[in-house]
């Protein structure tokens, strides 16, 4: 089956495992209001935007179009988007947002220790990421590639934004947490208090469910189907990195996944197979699964100990969980999962 067919049929799973998660809860009490759902794709992947009360169905359209209008702005496969313009490299103006944007991608690659690495996009694409079919890239061509990839290279003054020739940016790691955040501005402006936006496994809740409950958010299992166990949560963001999200199998049985160490240009394989973020902002949590992943576990658990202004919960290849302490009441176990070892991690 062609890899982009897989794919999605793999990102359709999630969403009905997803949708699977919320069905419990969805309807019912303040539930007879509105809710109105706006599905569509965008940014590679199915996204959608479900809000309740009396303005959901404009607002949710509106939100939708948002999104819609930042894939155009972000893709850096489409030629007439900003972020295609500014990879052509020197200075090139663009709209406030996409300087917004890329500024938050600098503040956390240096928050990060370049684990997230805004300028990987020629290296990702020579994997066949972002684009293209997936190969193995020889070791010296990662290394040439290498030599232009470096987050300081990158200048942003006002909306100006220089690129020496062949740095190029990649916004897959944060621009959908941080179009998540967009649509729920939107949602709220027009009157929205209670909404589930999920792009592609971002997720950003409005308050709380209809019937005032707490909206229930499936972390999927990393090694299998269906979930590992589920997130009691309202107001915030959740977004998850796994190495399932897109991956290739070479010819010697080796599985590539689409996150790739800065340090080597080569795919993540290291002790963690998803990590889980939770804070009040969608672009937070998309910016650190990603830069998480890298990091490994210890990494990771060192850099919530240092910020604290979000939760995790990792599944790792020991086949256990480490959870925030902040968080570990919130997080339940799947009945099939009750037995896994959750660690809590403490201050
Ligand atoms: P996410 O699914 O949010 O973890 O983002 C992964 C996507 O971000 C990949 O498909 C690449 O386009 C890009 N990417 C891969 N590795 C990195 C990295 N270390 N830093 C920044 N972006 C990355
Ligand atoms: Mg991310």
């Amino acid at each position: 089956m062609p890899l982009l067919r897989r794919r999605r049929i793999k990102i359709i799973l999630a969403a009905v495992c997803i949708a699977a998660t919320f069905c419990s809860c969805s309807f019912g009490g303040r539930g007879s209001e509105n809710a109105e759902k706006a599905d569509f794709f965008a940014m590679d992947t199915y996204m959608s935007v479900t809000a309740y009360g009396e303005s959901a169905q404009k607002a949710a359209e509106l939100a939708k179009d948002e999104v819609q209008r930042l894939d155009k702005l972000w893709s850096v496969t489409d030629e007439n988007s900003e972020i295609f313009a500014v990879n052509g490299g020197g200075e090139v103006s663009v709209s406030g947002e996409t300087a917004q944007l890329i500024s938050f991608m600098l503040e956390m690659a240096k928050r990060t220790g370049g684990a997230l690495e805004p300028t990987l996009y020629p290296v990702v694409k020579a994997w066949g990421f972002t684009g293209g079919e997936n190969r193995v890239p020889s070791g010296e061509e990662i290394q040439e590639l290498l030599k232009n990839v470096g987050y300081e290279k990158v200048t942003v003054s006002g909306n100006n934004v220089t690129l020496p020739s062949g740095v190029m940016l990649d916004t897959g790691a944060v621009g959908k947490g941080y179009a998540s955040d967009k649509a729920a501005e939107i949602l709220k402006e027009n009157g929205v208090d209670s909404a589930l936006i999920d792009l592609g496994g971002n997720i950003v809740m409005i308050g709380r469910k209809p019937d005032g409950k707490e909206w229930k958010i499936g972390v999927r299992d990393p090694e299998g189907n269906g979930v590992v166990g589920v997130i009691s949560a309202s107001d915030c963001a959740i977004v998850t990195s796994g190495v399932y999200e897109r991956n290739f199998t070479a010819a010697d049985g080796t599985v590539y996944g689409h996150i790739i160490d800065p340090k080597s240009g080569a795919p993540v394989d290291n002790d963690i197979l998803s990590v889980t973020i939770i804070a009040s902002e969608g672009r937070l949590c998309d910016a650190l699964s990603t830069a998480l992943f890298v990091m490994g576990k210890d990494g990771a658990i060192e850099h919530w100990r240092t910020h604290k202004d979000f939760e995790m919960i990792m599944l790792c290849k020991d086949g256990q969980a480490y959870v925030t302490e902040g968080i570990k009441d919130r997080f339940e176990a799947d009945e099939k999962h009750k037995g896994m070892k959750i660690n809590v991690i403490t201050g």
